[in-house]
């Protein structure tokens, strides 16, 4: 499923450097609830994400997870605080940052092809050129031969492949995953756990930074570098977990997985 031609630079950038691709102080941000009342969704969010790193978001339904990606990728803005993205302030949608849904967020009308199309349609490339990156995302992806299917005739776990090639096809600095493995079975999240984390710990994933939200605590220890746990009404960050590897590979290695299974 690989094609190891894919950006096997970044293995060595990735460990090299370790400036800041993001930086967050200060985060607030609120929701006027129906009663005309403020709902405080965040209250004070600091973080910071460093090229090479997994960091996961771990925190109950209705935190405010969702709430901090979007203020991340630019959709909504904050009401204090600060978002740097490689040292600039963000106030619209950065290019470099892409993101991966729990709903998957496919087109059901458009091909696999014509939906990983889609996220480079901001980047005015020649089509020849739009076409073989979005190839190139689906066989990285291990999606060969069904750039012509149409989502609903896909599994549930090709369909987040899908979503996944769609936001690596533009070689973002930072991938955003929103629960991108919450609405699969227990097997198949594993299946592209594991797989994602193969290209990863390989170099071939053409990202620098994840940040990962997630609720699910196995999930985070097996994925992170680092795990921020988060707490809700208001949504704050309580404590930063270290997940400390005996080796680069050791998240493939199955006592690892044993290990993780215990907790
Ligand atoms: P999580 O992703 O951790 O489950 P969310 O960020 O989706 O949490 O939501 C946090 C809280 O903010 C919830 O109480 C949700 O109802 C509320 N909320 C989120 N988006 C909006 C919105 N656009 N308008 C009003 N309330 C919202
Ligand atoms: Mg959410």
């Amino acid at each position: 499923m690989r094609t190891p031609s894919v950006n096997s630079v970044w293995a060595e950038g990735r460990t090299m450097d370790t400036t800041a691709l993001l930086a967050i102080q200060g985060i607030r941000k609120s929701f006027r609830k129906p009663d005309g009342g403020e709902l405080l969704v965040l209250d004070g969010i600091d973080l910071t994400l460093k090229e090479g790193e997994i960091v996961g978001l771990l925190g109950r339904s209705g935190s405010g997870k969702s709430t901090l990606l979007r203020l991340i990728a630019g959709l909504s803005r904050p009401a204090a605080g600060s978002i740097t993205y490689l040292g600039n302030a963000v106030t619209a949608p950065p290019p470099g940052i892409a993101m991966v849904f729990q709903s998957f967020a496919l087109f059901p009308w458009l091909t696999v092809l014509e939906n990983v199309q889609l996220g480079l349609e901001a980047l005015r490339l020649p089509p020849e050129e739009i076409r073989r990156r979005a190839i190139e995302a689906i066989d990285l992806i291990g999606l060969d031969g069904f750039e012509s299917a149409y989502p609903r005739e896909l599994s549930g776990g090709m369909r987040q492949r899908v979503g996944f090639a769609r936001a690596l096809v533009v070689h973002p600095n930072i991938l955003l995953m929103d629960e991108p493995f919450s609405a699969l079975d227990v097997l198949t999240a594993e299946t592209l756990r594991t797989d994602f984390l193969d290209l990863w710990s390989e170099g071939q994933l053409p990202i620098k930074g994840v940040l990962l939200v997630t609720h699910n605590i196995e999930e985070a220890a097996l994925m992170c570098d680092r795990i921020l746990v988060f707490g809700s009404n208001p949504g704050r960050i309580l404590q930063e977990i270290n997940v400390e590897l005996p080796h680069p590979r050791a998240r493939l290695d199955p006592a690892f997985r044993d290990l993780v299974e215990r907790i």
